[in-house]
């Protein structure tokens, strides 16, 4: 039988296995686990426990137990495990152990080779250490690769053309950027940043502060002192966390948490993914200050950089997409699961070793971006009709992300949804692909919270859900061919034809139209001027064309966001002009 080499990512939080048959990477589960938690441990019983089981037991016996001995590699250390001194090395072997045993009992054949992936910062002896761990388990290492190195491979190395791609990778525990260059297959790392004690495991934290301190407040209790109930805590936080990546609110419900003074306390806490960003905000700063330091590092600036590619898990929060979108101008990819890309890009390489053909990894993507407007800022001015996307271009499919957004006038009981597919920040320079309207909401004062959801299967249908959070109204619709629609047809005809309808329909009043319901004379006053500085544009030069247009933007934002001194100014600006023009 021909020797298999298998790819390991032996990573701090989690670990995955892999390997390629005729052509595919294949991550080996185990059940229904792609990644086994590194996690090693010693049960009641005194058994050798690995991975979930251990996870979950560290919070209750942390002596018996061991995380992230990543860390600890290649240091001349040891770590005590049930009154026992083992080094880093030995610990690793043990999850090697299991990874290989994992792959084992899939493939039906003893496996003794592997490829095993290491930080691009590792030095040589923790190099070393990694590869004394895969010989302790039995485990011939052929090649040791950087983890950027394994995560470019997986998104493909066909193409002959020189690139320079960044990779971004924030995990359970560590975050590592690096700047690679990539040509006819070989993946060479030019630069390397990163800290070592940053990810996913501090935005856990900065949850679970926020919960002790409000049960702290609500009920005089401190959790800290009662290691059943801060487990219970700590695994709350992160199903909160995971929830804010695809929606605006998490609840977090925990019943029965402890017992205080005779009592039961109970956990009930709604957190926003607005208070949960500000949590992290410094934590992401820091990423984007490394990932500067990485491009100097390469000589480089974020316009040298062709492609970013996201790795680990916690890429999964939708700001650090928005972050990195802001800083180079074009959406990462993750169309690679990023938790497994690594250990992909690890078989990939076992495959390149022993000659074997790899197909290229090829998941379904949404080719578009899809979203709706709202009144945002664009070009620094107030305006109606700013894109807000949703669900994001490369997204893997199926894909089901949620939006919060709040009404924007007092008893406003009707809201206009209109979702487009495009690109563009203007959601009318894109193409509109469906509309509709959620009647009877409550009328209370404007910022009434609207959810939207939208769900976009393989199939290319779209299901687009508005709900009314406080009391659950929903509306909901279906869009078909959602991916197709626009393929045949250039998008410029569309766009054309979307334009034109507009040109019948004064867009200003496409939202639903507070000045029906509430116009101030002010308003009224200020919408009598834009007419006035409308029938004056047949007769003027195009440079107070454009004046009056910025104006024209500028007081129907203040009009929407029922700015009353914002309009005054601006309509006064505008009075100039026309007095100007006309005398
Ligand atoms: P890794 O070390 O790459 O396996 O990443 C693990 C980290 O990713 C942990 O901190 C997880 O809590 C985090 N993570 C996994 N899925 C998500 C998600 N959907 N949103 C935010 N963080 C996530």
């Amino acid at each position: 039988m021909k020797d298999i080499i298998i790819g390991i990512d032996l990573g701090t939080t989690n670990s995955e296995v892999s390997v390629v048959e005729q052509g595919k990477v294949t991550i080996i589960k185990e059940g229904d686990k792609k990644m086994l938690p590194s996690f090693v441990g010693i049960d009641d019983a005194g058994q050798v426990i690995v991975g979930e089981t251990a996870r979950n037991q560290y919070l209750v016996y942390p002596e018996r137990t061991i995380k992230s001995i990543k860390r600890l590699m290649g240091q001349d250390t040891q770590v005590v495990l049930a009154d026992q001194a083992y080094t880093p090395q030995e610990i690793s072997a043990i999850i090697l152990t299991r990874l290989k045993g994992i792959a084992e009992q899939y493939l039906g054949q003893a496996v003794s080779k592997a490829v095993i992936t290491v930080p691009a910062y590792f030095s040589d002896a923790q190099r070393q250490a990694t590869r004394e761990a895969g010989e302790i388990a039995g485990l011939e290492v052929m090649r040791m690769i950087n983890e950027p190195t394994a995560a470019a491979l997986a998104y493909g190395t066909e193409q002959a053309e020189a690139k320079q791609v960044l990779v971004y990778d924030l995990g359970g525990g560590t975050f590592d950027v690096s700047v690679v260059n990539m040509q006819d297959g070989v993946v060479e790392v030019l630069s390397s940043h990163g800290d070592n004690h940053l990810g996913g495991d501090d935005f856990d934290q900065q949850i679970i502060e926020y919960l002790i301190e409000h049960i702290q407040e609500t009920h005089n209790v401190d959790v800290r002192q009662h290691s059943k109930a801060m487990a219970r805590l700590t695994r709350a936080a992160e199903e909160a966390k995971f929830l804010l990546s695809d929606q605006p609110y998490a609840q977090i419900n925990e019943e029965y948490l402890l017992e205080h003074d005779g009592a039961a306390v109970h956990l009930s806490l709604e957190l926003s993914r607005i208070a949960y960003e500000d949590m992290i905000e410094d934590y992401i700063n820091a990423t984007i200050d490394a990932t500067h330091i990485a491009l100097k590092g390469a000589k480089l600036t974020a316009s040298d950089i062709d492609e970013v590619i996201l790795v680990g898990g916690s890429t999964r929060t939708p700001c650090i997409r928005e972050r990195l979108l802001n800083e180079f101008g074009f959406e990462p990819h993750s169309e690679v699961d990023p938790d497994l890309c690594v250990a992909m890009g690890a078989a990939i390489q076992a495959a390149m070793i022993s000659g074997q053909e790899v197909d290229t990894v090829l998941v379904d993507v949404t080719p578009y971006t899809y979203g709706t407007s709202a009144i945002g800022v664009l070009d620094g001015q107030p305006y109606p009709f700013m894109f807000v996307p949703i669900i994001h271009k490369n997204s893997v499919l199926p894909n089901r992300k949620t939006e919060a957004f709040l009404t924007s006038y007092d008893n406003q009981d009707t809201v206009e949804i209109i979702i487009y597919q495009g690109e563009d920040p203007d959601a009318l320079n894109n193409v509109k692909i469906g509309e509709f309207l959620v009647e009877g909401l409550l009328e209370v004062p404007r910022g009434n919270v609207i959810t939207l959801t939208l769900g976009l299967d393989l199939n290319g249908i779209l299901n687009v859900s508005a709900v009314e959070k406080e009391t659950g109204l929903e509306k909901s619709i279906t869009i078909k061919n959602a991916l197709s629609q626009f393929e045949g047809e250039s998008l410029d005809t569309a766009k054309q034809r979307i334009t034109s309808l507009f040109g019948q329909m004064d867009p200003r009043i496409i939202e639903e139209e507070p000045s029906t319901v509430s116009d101030t004379p002010e308003i009224t006053a200020a919408r009598e001027l834009i007419t006035k500085a409308e029938g004056l544009f047949e007769k003027i030069s195009a440079e107070d064309k454009e004046d009056m247009v910025d104006l024209i933007e500028t007081m129907t934002g203040c009009i929407e966001a029922q700015d009353i001194e914002g309009l005054d100014k601006s309509s006064a600006q505008l009075t100039d002009i026309i007095y100007y023009l006309e005398s």
